[in-house]
């Protein structure tokens, strides 16, 4: 399905519900605007990696295929410039879910509803275990305490393996230090930077144009990006 643009009037709405809640919720909120009149519940119980394939095409849609990232080295500090594609990486997304297999345990994707539960968990430890039970599914025989740990890092591994998109990590190098390790890329918290950064600089035109002419909010927002722009450069040449 096609998935539409944020429009200016629905990216300051977003703003202003996501702004104070969990990052797992804004995704949340982030997957229902890419999928507007799906049911909240569904959309909780969809796998990590549809949910961030939903929020590339959104963004995709809102701000163009291209996104300018930048990564600062964790050995020398220096900052790398890149420039990662949606569509090469909505080309990482499994086809199916289908249960993940490990030692004989059977294990399904975990969900948004998965992280939002394990979200107030202080202890990594602690979330990946809670995880790791949510996901095993009924049938499998129970592990031994001892054995755990171990296995509950093989199970990431291998679910990470089975939908990459559902925590995206880039090969990166140092051009500088020569430093090469594995960035995280979270398309929900990039796509709300950007999200947060354009409703800031609306909310700032609206404030040049309404002290300026005396229009009103919806008045402003109202006009086309090209119209505001132009009127802004007449306020401040
Ligand atoms: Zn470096």
């Amino acid at each position: 399905m096609t998935i539409k643009p944020l429009q200016t009037e629905n990216l300051l709405h977003l703003w202003e519900q996501g702004k104070r809640r969990h990052p797992v919720d804004r995704a949340l909120l982030l997957h229902a605007c890419a999928m507007p009149g799906a049911d909240p519940d569904t959309l909780a119980d969809e796998t990590l990696g549809r949910r961030n394939r939903a929020l590339l095409a959104l963004r995709a849609a809102t701000f163009g295929p291209r996104m300018p990232a930048y990564l600062d080295c964790p050995c020398c500090a220096e900052r790398l410039e890149l420039t990662l594609d949606v569509v090469e990486l909505q080309a990482l997304a499994p086809t199916q879910a289908h249960p993940v297999e490990v030692d004989g345990l059977r294990f399904r994707l975990p969900t948004s509803r998965d992280l939002a539960s394990v979200a107030a968990e202080a202890e990594s430890e602690t979330a990946a275990l809670r995880l790791f039970e949510a996901c095993l599914l009924p049938g499998s025989p129970q592990p031994s305490p001892e054995a755990l740990p171990p296995l509950i890092e093989r199970v990431g591994e291998a679910l990470d393996q089975a939908d990459p998109l559902a925590a995206l990590s880039l090969d990166s190098q140092c051009a500088a230090c020569g430093h090469a390790w594995e960035a995280a890329f979270d398309i929900a918290s990039f796509l709300w930077d950007e999200i947060e950064s354009r409703a800031h600089r609306l909310l700032d035109d609206v404030h040049s144009l309404a002290s300026a002419y005396g229009w009103s909010e919806s008045a402003i927002l109202a006009l086309s990006d090209a119209r505001r722009e132009a009127y802004l450069e007449r306020i401040s040449p």
